[in-house]
């Protein structure tokens, strides 16, 4: 649909917050006692912060939980019983106040779990996600949205954008029907649109994104690999805050008769991601896990999925406990 652009006043703002979570779950940044920035469903609009750059962790977890459930089974000696996951229960969830790069995240992890065969979990949840994201009015040297073909304010995965201008109030561009219904069940909290403008943090374009691919192209054997990855641990810890990274495994657990079968996040940062049965590990070092990294987002992805696997988000160089930075070796890679 055409883009509708509307004016929310503060106050208005919190009674809209207020509506929809009276009667549905609404996912919502806040700040922990610790300081870190972390999303909880429905709490006291009191509560909601308007002022991060970031979330400690991103909200790819409402179309992707850490742990799902695949299915449930009763294993007798002659027979076995599978009773699937009713995916009508899975709730409407709005998801409130996440930046442009988490929104445009989820057409990346579209382009993986909807590839070939539909993953029926995550199109669900999908389906069942509204999203009102916020325009960053500010950023840190971690940010490099523009460097990945987004900025501050793209509208990309938002159902309605929120943007605030000098005056605290916000101008509202809804997207889509999802925004649209929202918008219009609300009728007396959008205005028409004054000559306020938002206020959007400048993030500067620190390399090329295609050039990096191009040079990906004849990179696999470049020493850069061994080089800038010394120093990681292999925690997986740039895997579990990304909001583009998809890997997966599956276990079943059993107790007695009854199991279930479960996926988790996974990394492929880790030694045992790729070891065969055999005990043959094609990704031995951590210098090919980290290049698997790289090639699969800025690689593997573009060629592949036509999308890049990554948002410029910066987390996994802000969690990165011996100072990885992405955009740095992106940078030097445009370079080699
Ligand atoms: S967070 Fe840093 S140390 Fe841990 S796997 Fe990622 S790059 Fe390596
Ligand atoms: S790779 Fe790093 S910067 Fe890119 S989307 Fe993932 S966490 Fe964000």
């Amino acid at each position: 649909m055409e883009t509708i652009k509307k004016l929310i006043r503060k106050q208005s703002l919190e009674k809209l917050y207020s509506t929809l979570s009276a009667s549905r779950k609404v996912y919502a940044p806040v700040v922990a006692a610790d300081k870190r920035v972390e999303y909880k469903y429905n709490p006291a609009y009191a509560e909601v912060t308007f002022e991060h750059i970031q979330s400690t962790l991103s909200v790819k977890n409402v179309v992707f939980p850490k742990v799902e459930n695949l299915m449930y089974y009763t294993n007798n000696k002659v027979d076995s019983t599978i009773t699937d996951i009713d995916l009508t229960k899975i709730p409407e969830v709005v998801l409130w106040g996440s930046h442009p790069c988490d929104n445009s995240a989820y057409d990346v992890l579209k382009s993986i779990f909807c590839w070939d065969i539909k993953d029926e979990f995550f199109a669900k949840r999908l389906e069942k996600l509204v999203v009102i994201g916020l325009a960053c009015h500010q950023s840190d040297a971690y940010c490099f949205c523009t460097s990945v073909g987004l900025t501050p304010n793209s509208t990309k995965g938002s159902d309605i954008l929120l943007s605030k201008t000098k005056s605290g109030d916000y101008i509202a561009e809804i997207l889509t029907e999802k925004g649209n219904a929202i918008a219009t069940a609300s009728p007396d909290l959008f205005e028409n649109a004054n000559n306020e403008e938002a206020v959007i943090t400048e993030v500067k374009q620190t390399f090329y994104h295609e050039q990096v691919t191009e040079k990906l192209k004849t990179a696999f054997e470049h020493p850069f690999w061994v080089a800038n990855s010394l120093r990681c641990i292999g925690c997986g810890a740039c895997a579990y805050v990304c909001p583009t990274c998809a890997c997966f495994d599956i276990q079943d657990e059993a107790k007695g008769k009854e199991g279930r079968r479960y996926r988790s996040w996974d990394s492929c940062g880790f030694g045992l991601f790729t070891l065969h049965t055999s005990g043959h590990n094609p990704r031995e070092v951590q210098s090919q896990r980290w290049r698997q990294r790289i090639m699969h987002k800025f690689s593997y992805m573009p060629d592949r999925n036509k999308s890049l696997g990554c948002v410029g988000c910066g987390r996994c160089s802000r969690g990165c406990p011996v100072d990885m930075n992405i955009s740095e070796q992106l940078q030097a890679l445009q370079n080699i």
